[in-house]
């Protein structure tokens, strides 16, 4: 059985203040950053995936730089999340979803430093004839949904942690969104309940097999 596990970010790089407490990817990284540096972690480091939006990554280089930088040095994976997360990302025509994966895929390859691999669409909407076109424009492409999205407005940090460390399987992908309060209020202890039953935090792209379809909407 594997014992690996990808978390993955939707949305990033986001920085947000809820009830004036920061949330988002520069706390989701200190929070990692800081884990890494303990023992547990040191000789197999949490690695996450961040599936960037092209606006978030343009709006960061100019805002803070740094946390561009960070996500890079820290050894998470990079993906693609569209360059402007449309709302109805499975009705756009051929040329606009190409042109939503292809612009954020330069953005990512040229200021990133980082070949981008796996597109998941916003709110997971997309039709068939659009990844059959995606993959043909991007052939080194995989389409990323995800096994379990267990963010609820009614939990409580500790509610999902341990929803998400109680549903932990090998090869799993979880999703995930490091803005969200609750998400990230609970994360020091996800990782901490998730290495207590044996599992490894790596990136999709260190998974066994392709992505699943799961939560993909509109095909
Ligand atoms: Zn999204």
């Amino acid at each position: 059985m594997s014992d690996r596990i990808a978390l993955t970010f939707d949305d990033d790089p986001k920085i947000t203040q809820d009830d004036s407490v920061p949330t988002g990817t520069s706390e989701l990284l200190r929070v990692v950053e800081e884990l890494n540096q303990t023992p547990p972690y040191q000789k197999r480091p949490i690695r996450l995936t961040f599936f960037v939006v092209g606006v978030n990554v343009e709006k960061m280089l100019s805002l803070e730089p740094q946390l561009i930088t960070r996500m890079v040095m820290g050894g998470h994976e990079i993906a693609n999340h569209s360059h402007s997360h449309p709302n109805h990302f499975h009705r756009l025509s051929v040329d606009q979803a190409l042109e939503e994966v292809g612009k954020n895929h330069d953005l990512i390859q040229h200021l990133l430093g980082r070949e981008s691999r796996f597109f998941r669409p916003p709110y997971g909407l997309i039709s068939q004839p659009l990844i059959d076109a995606i993959l043909r424009e991007f052939p080194r492409y995989q389409i990323a949904g995800w096994h379990r999205h267990d963010e609820k407005d009614s939990y409580t940090a500790a509610q999902l942690s341990r929803v998400v460390v109680q549903q932990a399987q090998g090869n799993q992908v979880v999703l995930l969104h490091g803005w969200y309060k609750s998400t990230l209020w609970a994360m020091r202890s996800i990782f901490q309940g998730l290495r207590d039953r044996g599992f490894y935090a790596v990136t999709m792209g260190d998974l066994a097999g392709k992505p699943p379809l799961g939560g993909l909407k509109g095909l």
